[in-house]
């Protein structure tokens, strides 16, 4: 028995270690290179076995990877898309500098330009999976094909027979056909309409390039290796794929694709494997432009090179928190015990939305996290004041909170919304309000900005919800406040036909986990674990909690006799959970008026997702306070852009926002401490903010700044100070106990900053003193 488990050991050693790899399609030449690799020992060489599964039509070839099935797969641009919603896959290196996917029509059908395609028929791929450029190249053009999605099913043949219009094909594959049977095409390719996107490209999953990134490394020096071999050897190839991979295409059709793709992987002028940066930013922008993608993606994040190098410091938790957390062995956190969907102790047991994340934030920081029992949110309140708990399951920063708890970035971001009879007009304005008497429960965040905001609004405290809806089915109170998915749900299960949603708060009230503050390395420990929740774990939580039970609970007959008001909560919660609510901020932001009066509700800034000015007036006072506690240095820079106006007038508004978000994501990556705060405080004015470092050291970080913003390299002509776009900054460090508050330190910076420019821009001035 020994002997056994002792030799498989040493096959096992000799096997290498077992990978998989996922093709996109069927075996054919387009992926010779990877065959060559193996076939040809480079894979072993190294450590290597790998597998090399064909496409299986049936599933998604990406999510395989994505979950697991296989470790490596290719796939084409789409791969951005997925990023986007924060699918946990990694770049590991382009093959094709050019995607190889076309359309292809016959040259007697007269189709010669996309935009003869408009409600013709095309044979398109059935799963989103594939044919992503040709997508973007239609929604670029405005252009509306019918997609008809069988295309597993029928061939090209369909397209011979006369069956559709148009055909989505491989440039390297298909055309042979029609050119054996001597049938002339036109051939459409997204290239030539100004979508040039990389085509195959290797990536791997998350897991795999945090945990194994020197296999992934091999795995990527060995498969370009292999590309090399297999299209300087093309006969030999050729041979292998017939004889081993795919045995029903001929040579002459391997030869073909072989030549096809010759000229769009271009090895003779540009090396295999070679990623532009650039050139993906600009995809991104495209795709954003034509809504095809919503979120902010950070190119670095998502090919392997520069993700292997600042994963420790944004997404891993490093060795310093680790400790922290196997010395703390459970988190203790408090939640709001009444306030479904999202929370509640049913009879102590933990239930609802947070429930779901606590699960899965226990998984990314490897010890347990346990409830504390209390009764109401106001007793959650306390305890998190005497430190009977850790953490907050949701929150939102107030000033008040801040005393004692800091604040991970926003995980939810919920609307608010106005709950009345169901017989009182909708609200436009909310404002306008101010002489009816309003409910909003006592300790929520938002009340207390209310209050602020609104001193004349007559805001009435109540215990919970269910007491607020009550009041105002009595008439007590003319209407509540209260969140989207609260008062949605309590009014679908106890009150249909009574209350209505009767007006809705155009900013969405951010909330995160709020960590206690005496122990800061919290935060950073749960900003970290936050960024590793999936747009579609998010979705999943959701639409378990909301949309699910609006479609279960929801009894026939009430519906139709209130339609109004119900499909009034049901089209906006549909709205929020699927998250295509562009039209919805069309509308926001027509109505500028009501936005201006609420922005206060969140705590980022939308172009740049940096903390806004709101956030900063709670922070400055929060972090001079503490710097004064602890006889630190206070350190505050104002920094300008240096010639904006001529650089808007120059590239226009859009590349001016553009500008906006590159500089702010370069000072937040140049800012390494959870203690280090910036904010975008409007326009291309920014605010850096920490604390307990000498003059000399915070000068050498703020130059650092300076430094890294001109290393971007944005063009800026006009630009007196440098060919590049720069910056300037007024730095003030001081012993935060001379500080006598926080106007006096924004004067000073103020100051600072105007000699900056004065003194020629592109400069750092501190203390009185430029550098
Ligand atoms: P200086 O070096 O003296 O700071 O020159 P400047 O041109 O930057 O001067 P100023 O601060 O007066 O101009 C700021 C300009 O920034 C005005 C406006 O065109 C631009 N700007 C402000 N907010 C935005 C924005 O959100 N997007 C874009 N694209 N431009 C903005
Ligand atoms: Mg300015
Ligand atoms: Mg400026």
């Amino acid at each position: 028995m020994k002997l056994l488990i002792f030799l498989l050991f040493i096959t096992s050693l000799y096997a290498g270690e077992k990978i998989v790899l996922q093709l996109k399609w069927l075996h054919q030449f387009q992926f010779a290179g990877y065959y060559a690799a193996k076939e040809k020992g480079f894979y072993n060489e190294l450590g290597l076995d790998v597998e090399i599964r064909e496409r299986d039509r049936s599933k998604n070839n990406i999510e395989q990877v994505i979950n697991g099935e296989a470790q490596y797969g290719i796939a084409d641009s789409i791969l951005f898309l997925y990023r986007s919603k924060k699918e946990p896959l990694v770049i590991v290196t382009p093959i094709f500098q050019h995607t190889p996917n076309v359309i292809l029509t016959l040259k007697s059908s007269d189709i010669d330009s996309p935009y003869k395609l408009n409600n013709k028929k095309l044979l398109f791929y059935k799963k989103d999976t594939d044919g992503f450029g040709i997508l973007a190249m239609f929604e670029h053009l405005g252009v509306k094909p019918y997609l008809d999605r069988t295309k597993d099913k029928k061939s090209y043949e369909a397209l011979m027979k006369h069956e559709v219009d148009a055909y989505t094909g491989y440039l390297s594959n298909e055309p042979f056909y029609f050119k054996e049977k001597g049938m002339d095409i036109n051939i459409i390719n997204p290239a030539n309409y100004g979508l040039d996107l990389y085509g195959d490209m290797l990536f791997t999953n998350k897991d795999e390039a945090t945990k194994h990134p020197e296999r992934v490394k091999k795995f990527k020096e060995a498969t370009i290796k292999g590309w090399y071999y297999a299209l300087e050897h093309k006969d030999e190839m050729i041979k292998i794929i017939k004889s081993k991979y795919a045995k029903n295409k001929s040579i002459k059709h391997l030869r073909y694709e072989a030549d096809a793709l010759e000229e769009i992987i271009q090895r003779k002028s540009i090396p295999i494997g070679t990623l532009d940066k650039g050139r993906i930013r600009y995809t991104l922008e495209l795709y954003k432009d034509h809504g095809l993608i919503e979120n902010e993606i950070d190119v670095d994040d998502y090919i392997f090179d520069s993700f292997n190098k600042k994963i420790d410091k944004n997404t891993i938790l490093n060795s310093k928190e680790n400790d922290y957390l196997k010395k703390k062995k459970v988190i203790k956190m408090c939640i709001d015990p009444d306030w479904m969907p999202f929370e509640k102790n049913d009879r102590g047991k933990h239930i609802g939305m947070t429930a779901e994340y606590k699960q899965i934030l226990e998984k990314e920081i490897g010890i347990p996290i346990e409830v504390v029992q209390t009764k109401t949110w106001q007793d959650s309140l306390k305890f998190g004041k005497e430190r009977k708990c850790d953490i907050f399951s949701l929150v939102m920063p107030t000033k008040e909170r801040l005393k004692y708890l800091d604040f991970s970035t926003p995980y939810l971001k919920i609307p608010l919304v106005i709950v009345t009879n169901i017989d009182e007009f909708f609200i436009n304005d909310i404002s306008s309000v101010t002489n009816k008497k309003i409910g909003v429960v006592d300790g929520y965040a938002y009340g207390e900005i209310l209050r602020e905001k609104y001193p004349k609004m007559n805001l009435v405290k109540l215990k919970n919800l269910k007491d607020g809806l009550e009041k105002v089915r009595n008439k007590e109170l003319f209407g509540f406040i209260g969140t989207l998915a609260t008062t949605g749900y309590h009014i679908q299960k106890n009150y249909i036909g009574e209350l209505k949603i009767a007006g809705k708060f155009d900013e969405k009230w951010e909330l995160g986990i709020g960590t206690r503050n005496d122990e800061p390395i919290l935060k950073s420990i749960f900003d970290k674990a936050i960024k590793q929740i999936s747009l579609k774990k998010h979705q999943e939580i959701l639409n378990k909690w909301i949309s699910v039970k609006y479609e279960q609970e929801m009894d026939y007959k009430p519906i139709l006799k209130w339609a109004l008001g119900i499909s009034f909560v049901f089209i906006i919660v549909l709205l929020f959970i699927l998250r295509i609510n562009r039209k919805l901020n069309l509308e926001i932001r027509s109505r500028k008026e009501t936005e201006r009066k609420l922005q206060e509700l969140s705590i980022t800034d939308e172009l740049t997702t940096l903390y806004n000015r709101r956030y900063f007036n709670i922070i400055f006072t929060k972090l001079l306070n503490s710097a004064k506690r602890d006889n630190h240095n206070i350190c505050f820079a104002l920094m300008d852009i240096d010639f904006f106006k001529p650089y808007n007038d120059t590239y226009g508004h859009i590349m001016g926002d553009k500008a906006l978000r590159d500089v702010s994501r370069c000072i937040k990556d140049s800012l390494s401490r959870a203690d280090d705060y910036c904010f975008r405080l409007g326009g291309e004015e920014f605010a850096i903010l920490f604390k307990g470092l000498s003059k000399e050291q915070a000068t050498k970080l703020i130059k650092g700044i300076k430094q890294n913003i001109e290393d971007l390299k944005i063009e800026h002509k006009k630009n007196g100070a440098s060919q590049y776009l720069t910056a300037s900054f007024g730095l003030v460090v001081k012993d935060a106990k001379e500080v006598k508050n926080e106007n006096e330190l924004y004067r000073e910076a103020d100051a600072l900053l105007y000699k900056a420019k004065e003194n020629g821009r592109n400069k750092v001035c501190v203390n009185d003193e430029t550098v």
